[in-house]
């Protein structure tokens, strides 16, 4: 046996509780696309299904990802500069694409700089540990990165209930009785929930942390390029939230995250945020991308039809009889039983639709889910055909 480890057993006790996953390439990345053969293995991952599959499991909401305007800005970026930023930004992987990235970042969150990463997630560790506060006040439903972050930031980590303001401010009070009032105090929270598809109280979040004189961190992942500056931005809170953060790798179709704040702020993270100083910088062609995917998402309506298409499957996911969550262009189609949601995923596979099943451990029990996230380039007919299958694979699976 020795000291090793045995993964295999390992791998197999992850299969036994049904947590093992499988990496599974797909042809393209848009409204549909068809499940390949994976070249190294010795079967298919999957059927391939000739017709493809309509895919409402993505994250590139407005479509972008597969738009030429981005490919073509990526391209001319990759001839002019280079594929790679081929150091840290603070060596020498600095250059006029993530400058000017970051400016338009920044004009469009109404702070004074921005700083991008190589992901929302690096951006999410790199943030919280560089803040290094006494205590955390997180969201019971925040994502990974931000968990992660804390983790790492060795704060004392206080999770209030999903997005309680109430329950936010009752966790405070008790700490102010019993710590003394040098603590530094951040309060973090996603505003769109990827998995839930509703929106944080933002503005009486802010007013629970003013209270107290805490700083407001706000990861607009899942809100960046769908609404204009933000969630943050539509409610006015600029000036009440020290660091805005998101991702370039959702609506914005590329990849990397970036933090934006005041001038100090980000000057302090640049110098000190582990995840940005030890990384090499953001690819150029990935900042010059999402560049491009942001003026589209500024200067078109994309978003605005991005929001037509989840009205559509909302009110035609209710009038079949299923309850939908929240109130976003993320729409958890509410099953229940884990067993239930795995029977209507493969259900609607079969009929051509991919909406991912979540289940337990990502949900509590009993919360599992389908998540059904259209973009802005499914059309009227693709919808439709979601709502068919819903229909057919409810029935076939005895929710209807
Ligand atoms: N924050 C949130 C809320 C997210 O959902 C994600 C990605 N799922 C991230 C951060 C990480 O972003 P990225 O994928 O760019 O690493």
């Amino acid at each position: 046996m020795g000291r090793g480890f045995d993964l295999e057993a390992r791998l197999q006790s992850r299969e036994e509780r049904g947590l093992r996953r499988e990496l599974a390439p797909v042809d393209r990345i848009g409204p549909t696309a068809r499940r390949v053969p994976d070249p190294g293995a010795d079967v298919p991952a999957f059927d391939a299904n000739a017709e493809g599959l309509l895919v409402f499991a993505t994250n590139d909401y407005l479509g972008l990802a597969g738009d030429d305007r981005l490919a073509e800005a990526a391209a001319r970026i990759a001839h002019e500069f280079s594929t790679g930023a081929g150091a840290s930004r603070l060596v020498v992987g600095d250059t006029f694409v993530h400058r000017d990235l970051e400016h338009a970042l920044a004009k469009s969150k109404e702070t004074k700089r921005a700083l991008v990463f190589s992901s929302g997630y690096a951006a999410n560790i790199g943030t919280i540990t560089a803040l290094a506060p006494d205590v955390v006040f997180s969201d019971e439903l925040n994502h990974a990165s931000i968990i992660d972050g804390c983790r790492l930031s060795d704060a004392e980590i206080k999770v209030y209930d999903h997005c309680s303001a109430t329950d936010l401010r009752a966790a405070m009070d008790r700490r102010a009785c019993e710590s003394d009032e040098e603590e530094s105090w951040l309060v973090v929270t996603d505003s769109v929930f990827s998995m839930d598809g509703d929106i944080a109280p933002l503005s009486t979040i802010c007013s629970a942390a003013e209270h107290y004189g805490a700083w407001m961190m706000v990861d607009e992942a899942h809100a960046t390029g769908v609404y204009d500056g933000g969630v943050v931005g539509q409610l006015g809170l600029e000036d009440r939230v020290h660091i805005q953060l998101g991702t370039l790798s959702k609506a914005l179709g590329s990849q990397g995250g970036f933090v934006a704040g005041n001038e100090t702020l980000i000057e302090y993270i640049a110098n000190t945020a582990r995840s940005f100083v030890f990384s090499t910088g953001l690819a150029p062609p990935a900042a010059g991308a999402a560049q491009e995917a942001l003026r589209i998402a500024q200067m078109t309506d994309r978003p605005r039809t991005l929001q037509d298409r989840a009205d559509h499957l909302r009110s035609g996911l209710k009038d079949l009889g299923f309850e939908v969550l929240g109130e976003t262009h993320i729409l958890p189609v509410l099953i229940g039983d884990r067993e239930n949601a795995v029977a209507l995923d493969e259900a609607l596979r079969d009929r051509g639709v991919l909406a991912p099943a979540i289940r337990p451990p990502t949900v509590p029990e009993g919360m599992s889910r389908l998540r059904v996230a259209p973009t802005a380039t499914h059309t009227s007919e693709q919808l439709d055909r979601c709502l068919d299958a819903f229909e057919a694979a409810g029935e076939e699976v005895g929710l209807r």
